[in-house]
């Protein structure tokens, strides 16, 4: 089974230390989240976890099944099997969403076994009407003029499609109204299997009413302060995060 291990990392931004040390294991069939206030690295975590060039680790470990996921390039990444969904996925003028997803399954196998086109075509119809997609967002250009709930709604798409190991959720849920969130959280739940992992970064419990995690994770000033169970995340729900960093004698 899947196998995914976060071992001290400590990463920063122009010379800042954001990561101080943040550790976290998970297995394939386990959802964790991550929970925390705005500002204390928790979407440094999914940028640096898939490489992104502004963020530069300085130590730490990060293991994949036992592979180095850090000596990766950011596409060996995403063939590995990571995947990162956005907060806010940028746009891409010029390549229509089709064009985009045909390309990203080519580039995870192998010369030789490209997905036929009609193969492709199939896949990605019987994925957009799960989602309610309307069949026309095939061939716009990726996320242009997208709404957020739309933007979301695509890069679920993309994750049903491109069959990941590791699913890293990036505040999804930010701006989505029940309905998109219910979709979301559908297609996380259809996709949850023995051999993926889902870490779902959130600022709120709402998401989490539609997708139960086995654990909650606390982030605060770069480091997990505090793990648990789903009870957690109702707890900071209720009562914000004060209590945390009191029990913990956190002070900023
Ligand atoms: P969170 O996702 O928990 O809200 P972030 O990881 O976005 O937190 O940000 C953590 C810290 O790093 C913040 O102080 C933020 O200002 C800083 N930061 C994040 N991204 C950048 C960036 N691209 N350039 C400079 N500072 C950044
Ligand atoms: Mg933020
Ligand atoms: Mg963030």
């Amino acid at each position: 089974a899947t196998n995914f291990v976060i071992e001290g990392l400590k990463a920063t931004i122009d010379n800042k230390e954001i990561l101080k040390g943040v550790n976290l294991s998970m297995k394939g069939g386990e959802i964790h989240a991550i929970m925390g206030p705005n500002g204390t690295g928790k979407s440094t975590l999914a940028s640096a976890l898939m490489g992104h060039p502004k963020y530069e680790v300085t130590e730490g470990a990060v293991t994949l099944d036992g592979e180095d996921v850090l000596e990766m390039e950011v596409d060996e990444r995403a063939r590995a099997g990571l995947f990162l969904a956005m907060q806010y996925p940028s746009e891409i003028s010029g390549v229509t969403n089709s064009d985009f997803l045909r390309s990203a399954i080519n580039a995870r196998r192998e010369e030789g076994q490209e997905i036929s086109l009609i193969k492709f075509i199939r896949q990605m119809e019987g994925s957009m009407k799960e989602l309610d997609m309307n069949p026309e967002f095939a061939h716009r250009y990726l996320n242009e003029g997208f709404s957020g709930g739309e933007k979301k709604r695509n890069e679920i798409l993309q994750m049903l499609m491109l069959d990941p190991k590791i699913v890293i959720l990036d505040e999804i849920d930010s701006g989505l109204d029940i309905d998109a969130l219910k979709i979301v959280a559908a297609g996380v739940n259809k996709m949850r299997s023995e051999d993926r992992g889902f870490l779902i970064i959130t600022h709120y419990q709402r998401l989490l009413n539609y997708i139960t995690p086995d654990y909650v994770h606390v982030m605060m000033q770069g480091r997990i302060v505090k793990s648990g169970g789903p009870e957690l995340a109702a707890r900071l729900e209720a009562e914000g995060y004060d209590w945390v960093k009191e029990e913990l004698g956190i002070t900023d």
